[in-house]
């Protein structure tokens, strides 16, 4: 299984990725955590991107993506993935198409948390106050001012994505209001009708997903639609033209009919 977690800061995206490797025993692969990683061991990946992240920047392009690369190439992502703050602009989903193509893997599903904004600020708060309860260290751009330009840089770059990623037919949208338990079983219920996981098996995908992706179709229902009739009309041209390659098929034999009747009554005369 390979899937893409989309959501602002603060969504939960983290926490359903955790929750879905543990179920079906895939990885999660989140390019903030790989990045604050390289920033504590100092790596020069890390000194890039330290000042960047703590101000709430995007980090380059090109280092997340080679980041990304190296990191699906690993043994332990061969069973799948869960790509969790990546692809986060439109040039980096672009560059995930290419590779995936380039390494013949197939993508299962884009996951949105769709999340009411007022909320965020909350919930980030709170995660900070549970990690300096664990004894942790705070994140430094988990702060209220950081937070906004974080959101604001969701708002402007990363939310093209949904666009992106419905017009491919790949999104699905999860209410991220709900519990951290009724998310993950949405997920799950959500993948399953894909046949992305184990289950019920993928004939019945498109009655479960239009049940599921309700709340996605409502936003981009018109690009859906509008992609359906694409498909649709393509389909029925696809239709008439294997009609017309069927005829021009079969018109030869029908005139050769005629041919052979003749050939084997000469044959009789000559008898
Ligand atoms: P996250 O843990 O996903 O909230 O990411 C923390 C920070 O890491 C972000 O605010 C960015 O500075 C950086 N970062 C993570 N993923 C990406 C990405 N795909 N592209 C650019 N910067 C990223």
């Amino acid at each position: 299984m390979r899937l893409i977690l989309l959501g602002p800061p603060g969504s939960g995206k983290g926490t359903q990725a955790q929750r879905l490797v543990h179920k079906h025993n895939i990885v999660q692969l989140s390019t903030g955590e790989m990045l604050r990683a390289a920033v504590a061991a100092g790596t020069p990946v890390g000194l890039q991107a330290k000042d960047i992240m703590a101000a709430g920047g995007l980090v380059p392009d090109e280092i997340v993506i080679s980041i990304i690369s190296d990191r699906i190439d690993q043994p332990d992502a061969r069973n799948g993935f869960i790509l969790d703050g990546f692809p986060r602009t439109v040039p980096q989903a672009e560059a995930l198409d290419e590779l995936l193509k380039r390494k013949h893997m197939k993508l299962d599903a884009v996951v949105e948390l769709r999340v009411n904004e007022s909320a965020l600020l909350d919930r980030v708060e709170k995660r900070a106050a549970e990690t300096r309860a664990r004894g942790e260290e705070v994140r430094v751009d988990d702060t209220p001012e950081v937070l906004v330009k974080r959101l604001a840089s969701y708002r402007q770059l990363t939310e093209p994505l949904i666009h992106y990623y419905s017009e491919r037919r790949k999104l699905l949208t999860v209410d991220g209001m709900m519990t951290i338990e009724a998310v993950t079983r949405e997920i799950t219920r959500i993948l399953t009708a894909l046949g992305a996981v184990e289950g019920k098996a993928a004939p019945t995908a498109q009655k479960g997903l239009r049940k599921a992706a309700r709340p996605a179709a409502r936003k981009a229902g018109k690009v859906a639609r509008a992609a359906k009739k694409t498909s649709k009309t393509a389909r029925k041209a696809a239709k008439s033209t294997s009609k017309s390659k069927k005829k021009a098929v079969k018109r030869p034999t029908r005139k050769a009919a005629p041919k052979r009747a003749k050939k084997l009554t000469k044959k009789r005369a000559k008898r």
